[in-house]
């Protein structure tokens, strides 16, 4: 496993928002919820959890869009570049003092090592899985 760079950094397509985050991954996973499918516009989320106070974002086409979270009492709310349309990070209202970042959108993000597949309730039959990762159907309790 390549070492997790400090800080992580990452940025959207067009570089108008870029972020910086000063601690540890506290999750590392996909999730499969058909929410996540069509915002990503692809088979899954992958999503590198990390605690909100040591997230820096900057740049102000930073918008956002609020869901209830799929199938449980929450909301979602989605960061996302309003100028290029990437996906940036998630704030999940459940799960306060979390901000969970889109791995693509990290710089080196070579050192990924997924824990966890959620959601698989609502995967595609053709979405691909990770060898030796927990699946859960729904979220862990
Ligand atoms: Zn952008
Ligand atoms: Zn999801």
């Amino acid at each position: 496993m390549t070492d997790i760079p400090k800080p992580i950094t990452g940025r959207c397509l067009c570089g108008s928002v870029t972020y910086s985050v000063d601690a540890e991954p506290v999750w590392q996973g996909v999730c499969h919820c058909s929410n996540c499918q069509r915002q990503t516009a692809s088979a899954f989320s992958t999503i590198v959890g990390v605690p909100s106070d040591a997230l820096t974002v900057q740049g102000d086409t930073l918008a956002s869009f609020k869901t209830a979270s799929e199938g449980y009492q929450s909301t979602t709310e989605r960061r996302f570049c309003s100028a290029c349309g990437s996906p940036i990070f998630s704030v999940i209202e459940s799960m306060p003092g979390l901000v969970f970042l889109k791995a693509g959108t990290i710089d080196d993000i070579s050192w990924f090592e997924p824990t966890a597949e959620i959601w698989t309730g609502s995967a595609q039959p053709w979405a691909p899985h990770f060898e030796g990762v927990a699946r859960y159907e729904r979220i862990p309790e």
